[in-house]
This record gives C-alpha cells, sequence and structure tokens, in this order.
C-alpha cells in the first residue's frame, strides 16, 4: 500500500533507507531518491520506465549546495539563480565528478534546482544528499499535479506519496542550458521566455523536438493522455468533423461553441495564463479518465506561459 501522507520524517526515513518516494514541488509531483544511491536512481528509472538516456534533475535546498557539485557558475546563471530561485528554474551546470553518470546519462552537465515548495524545502534541508526527481509519472504520460495522481499511476510500486497539496504552477521548470557562457532555452516551461529574458537579455531557443535530443523532456511525444487529442486553432471546425464521437473540449476561456456535443473544460474564464498553466495538467487527467474518443484542445495565445502550455499540448497531441 502506498501511504499519502505529509508526515516529513517518514519521507526522511525512507530516503535515508535508499528508497524512493514521491514528493510534492510546485512544478509537478517528483519522484525522488538519493542522487548518491545508485539502488535508488536505478529504482526510480524502473518504476518510471524511464529510459536511461534521460537525465534526472539534482534537487537543492540552497544556493550554497551548488559549488559543491557544479564547476563552473557563469554569470548569466548566477543572475538567473538569483532572480529565481527558490522556483520552476533548472540550470544546466557543467558537473563535478561527485554526481554519478547515471544521474547526467553520462553527460559532463547536470541539471539541477532548488524547489519553491515549503514541504520538499522542509524534506531537504533534513537530508544530508540531494535529491533526484523526475516527474512522477510513467514515461510519456501526463504528469502530476496531485498526490492522488502519482497514487492512480504507481499503486503499491512506491512506499510513500508525501502529501503537499495541489502543484501551484503545475507545470515542469524551465530548462537553461549554457553554450560557451550564452544561455540557451532548452525546454519551455513554468517561467516564460519573457521573465528570463528581462534578466539576461534575448536567448538562444533550441527546445525543438528530437528523437535523441539535449533535453529529453522535448521528446516529440510526451505529456500525454491516453484518449486521441488534436490541437486546433479553429474548434468548431473540427467538432464537426468529429460529430459522431464522444468528444471532450479543452479551451483556454469561454467557449461559444454547441455545449450539447461536447464535455467541455475551461482552463480559465477570466483569460489568465498563469491559471490555466497550473489547470492544465489537472484537466488532462480528468477528461482522460472519462472515457471520450477524442480529446480536442485549443491552442492558446502565443504569449508568455500561453507559449509553454501550448508545447506541452503539442507534444500531447502527437
Ligand atoms: P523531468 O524531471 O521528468 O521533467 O525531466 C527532467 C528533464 O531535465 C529531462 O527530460 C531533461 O530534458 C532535462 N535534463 C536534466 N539534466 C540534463 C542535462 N544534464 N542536460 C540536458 N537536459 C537535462
Ligand atoms: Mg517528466
Amino acid at each position: 500500500m502506498t501511504i499519502i501522507s505529509g508526515d516529513i520524517n517518514k519521507a526522511v526515513d525512507i530516503l535515508n533507507d535508499e528508497d524512493i518516494i514521491a514528493i510534492p514541488t510546485e512544478t509537478v509531483y517528483g519522484l525522488a531518491g538519493n542522487i548518491y544511491s545508485e539502488k535508488a536512481i536505478r529504482r526510480i528509472f524502473e518504476v518510471k520506465e524511464r529510459p536511461l538516456y534521460n537525465p534526472l534533475i539534482v534537487h537543492l535546498h540552497s544556493i550554497i549546495q551548488l559549488d559543491g557539485i557544479v564547476s563552473e557558475i557563469p554569470p548569466a546563471a548566477q543572475l538567473l539563480a538569483d532572480a529565481f530561485w527558490p522556483g520552476s528554474l533548472t540550470l544546466i551546470l557543467k558537473k563535478k565528478s561527485v554526481i554519478p553518470d547515471i544521474i547526467t546519462a553520462g553527460k559532463d552537465t547536470v541539471g539541477v534546482r532548488i524547489p519553491n515548495h515549503p514541504v520538499a524545502l522542509s524534506l531537504l534541508r533534513q537530508l544530508e544528499f540531494p535529491l533526484a526527481a523526475p516527474s512522477a509519472n510513467p514515461f510519456n504520460r501526463i504528469s502530476p499535479t496531485k498526490s492522488s495522481h502519482v497514487e492512480n499511476y504507481f499503486k503499491d510500486s512506491i512506499k510513500m506519496v508525501l502529501e503537499g497539496g495541489e502543484c501551484k504552477n503545475g507545470l515542469e521548470s524551465t530548462i537553461i542550458g549554457f553554450d560557451d557562457e550564452e544561455p540557451v532555452l532548452l525546454r519551455l516551461g513554468s517561467i516564460s521566455i519573457e521573465e528570463i529574458e528581462s534578466i539576461v537579455g534575448k536567448i538562444k531557443i533550441n527546445n525543438k523536438a528530437e528523437t535523441a535530443p539535449d533535453a529529453p523532456g522535448m521528446l516529440a511525444k510526451h505529456y500525454s493522455p491516453q484518449t486521441k487529442m488534436y490541437l486546433v486553432d479553429d474548434v468548431a471546425q473540427v467538432l464537426d468533423e468529429h460529430k459522431n464521437k464522444k468528444i471532450g473540449l479543452l479551451t483556454f476561456t469561454d467557449t461559444e461553441v454547441d455545449y450539447t456535443i461536447a464535455h467541455i473544460e475551461v482552463l480559465s474564464e477570466s483569460g489568465d495564463l498563469k491559471e490555466a498553466a497550473s489547470k492544465l495538467y489537472n484537466t488532462l487527467h480528468k477528461l482522460d479518465a472519462i472515457d471520450l474518443d477524442v480529446i480536442i484542445a485549443q491552442r492558446l495565445p502565443d504569449i508568455g506561459l500561453g507559449k509553454s502550455i501550448n508545447d506541452r499540448l503539442e507534444r500531447a497531441a502527437k
């Protein structure tokens, strides 16, 4: 039986025992283990059915820990860390040899971040080691933003989900790598490009889908519901094409379409992109659970977090 509980001491015991648990963060729930325990890390890959070429993000509680694990901090990385940590920003930095190869998939860089969630921070402070914590979903499936999502996925294969409520941001971290000290955006996420550029100026963007990508969160198909899904600009036309099917419709704000033919989920009545981001995965989980023939999602405005949401919807619809 998986325990769902806010008992941090219990979480500490399980992690000290080289086992893994799910933890809350402000982005999504993570499947966490001691970065220095090969046993725990192998278990993360096994439970997630994650390919070993897909590196894990290392979670710290304090920037003071950074020096121990990375060998270089480009000036732009320092500016971004100062601006956004604790928060939903992952920096890809040159690693020191203490970081095991299995964490980084053999790369000479490591992804690091300080999560902005009181339960995660309090847990990390009580441990002698950082936590690797990829999203707590089976490979390619919708990320979890509630403890119940994790429980549904993993049932008895993990001992504990550390309860931390619903994830506030609800989208994975934004990932920034460095090319000769110049920041490069590798994955869109909870922090918009505009926010990043307000700190370091215009940045290069390299988040296109590949089969063996630099940031495997960028695989073409990812974050997917099991129901067939389409991402469209013109909902009315597509609804017409699927007339005789059981349709789930996912829209950004309220819509004028004929309510009788679709189960409708609205991400933000008031058109707030932050609210839409925070609800996205929970809404996909809901739609996926109601036995529809097809989910039709409407593309969001291509600005700010709208870009990150569209990125996830595109991969979900592959
Ligand atoms: P998840 O925690 O499931 O959102 O996945 C973590 C993502 O971080 C992976 O999909 C990678 O794209 C990215 N990542 C972690 N470490 C590195 C690294 N050293 N280089 C590039 N990307 C990384
Ligand atoms: Mg993931």
